[in-house]
């Protein structure tokens, strides 16, 4: 429609969609939709049931458990906290390994997984294949939800693929994450990657919850432009320089010795490792061996040290206040009262009629039924 041409806009206007005029209303789809295919909600199995499940390697089992880890419903928390507690008892003096791996996207993260998983299976291990992104819940799963990326780990029998659980926080998402972790470990699984986007705040947390911290870099593209941060380099124990193949070797090599160099600068670990960096090709599948021997060396040295053990410790121990700190945080903000209060509070502190320290602690306080 022309809408500089008068009698488009005004000519028999009543028989237009004007507002003037009461139009037919949208043909409502019946409230239930007829194609829908009701099925009853599968009961809650009881602890034992999840336990011989999980125990006896049936995946099936093993997804519904973690499932309930995620759900955030009392009822299958509650459930949830005894399998949990069961499983971390099982898997308690086991000696798994748990590799972080982070790069930004576009690195060849999930062609390398596919690539180094399948290796790996290949030498005898089971792996899970966890996933820490908070911007799931927006994307819908960024990284693994699109399983069709990683055709041949899906179809291997030695190998649990799981995406992140979608959840606003990152706290939430890093927690059932970890919890998930143990569900594995428990099923048999006895390599767990737990994989996450290199933009943010998780690499913390993959690491807190990882023995081993592997960090995927691009050859070509300095540090500063793949936005990785230095901290995040700090805490690798190593980097492999991915797509070293055909014409990229060359960069690659190099980009290996730069980086080689760059960890050198950073004081010994904690651990007594020497972090290093190899290159590696998912597409030629060269270096996953390297990296493979590089793990293995590294466990190797951390069980006979003893770093393993009290690392897990200090992991725990951090992860019981995260966990407080999580729960704390969600009974204040899901106080039927803080949430009413809340708006006004807000607007207040928008408005500059109230200081925000007081905002928060009249808030507190009124949690607390103090006032
Ligand atoms: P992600 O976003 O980090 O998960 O990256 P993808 O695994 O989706 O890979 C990004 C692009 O890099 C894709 O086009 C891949 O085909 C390509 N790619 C991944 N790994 C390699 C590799 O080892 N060599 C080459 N030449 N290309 C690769």
């Amino acid at each position: 429609m022309d809408l500089n041409k008068q009698g488009d806009f005004f000519g028999d206007y009543e028989n237009r969609d004007s507002a003037l005029n009461v139009n037919d209303g949208v043909k409502q789809p019946p409230i239930i939709n007829p194609y829908l295919n009701i099925k009853k909600k599968p009961a809650i199995k009881s602890v034992d049931e999840y336990m011989d499940g999980i125990l006896s390697g049936d995946r099936v089992v093993l997804s519904q458990a973690i499932t309930l880890v995620e759900s955030t419903l009392p009822s299958h928390r509650a459930v949830a906290g005894q399998i949990i507690q069961r499983c971390q008892k099982i898997s308690s003096g086991k000696r798994t390994m748990r590799i972080g791996i982070t790069g930004v996207p576009g690195v060849g993260k999930s062609t390398f997984i596919e690539a180094f998983g399948s290796h790996i299976t290949s030498r005898g291990h089971n792996l899970a294949v966890l996933a820490i992104d908070p911007s799931s819940e927006k994307t819908k799963g960024s990284i693994l939800g699109d399983k069709t990326r990683m055709e041949t780990l899906v179809n291997d029998p030695h190998a649990f693929i799981r995406p992140s659980p979608s959840e606003g926080s990152l706290g939430g998402v890093a927690r059932k994450t970890r919890e998930t972790i143990l569900l594995c470990e428990a099923a048999g699984y006895d390599v767990i990657f737990i994989e996450t986007v290199g933009v943010g705040q998780s690499e913390t947390a993959v690491h807190s919850m990882s023995d081993f911290f592997l960090l995927l870099m691009l050859s070509g593209a300095g540090d500063d432009l793949q936005g990785i941060k230095r901290g995040i380099m700090e805490m690798s124990d190593l980097i492999a320089i991915t797509k070293a193949d055909g014409a990229n070797i060359d960069r690659a090599n190099m980009a290996r010795a730069l980086y080689a160099n760059a960890l050198h600068l950073f004081p010994p670990t904690e651990s007594g490792w020497v972090p290093t960096a190899v290159t590696s090709s998912a597409v030629d599948k060269t270096g996953l061996d390297d990296i493979l021997a590089k793990i293995e060396e590294y466990f190797k040295l951390v069980w006979d040290n003893g770093y393993y053990d009290r690392h897990r410790r200090e992991q725990s121990r951090y992860w019981m206040y995260e966990s407080i700190n999580e729960t704390l945080k969600n009974m204040f903000y899901e106080n039927p009262r803080i949430e009413s209060l809340m708006p006004d509070y807000e607007k207040a502190v928008l408005d500059g009629q109230l200081e925000s320290f007081s905002a928060a602690e009249e808030l507190i306080d009124k949690y607390l039924g103090k006032i």
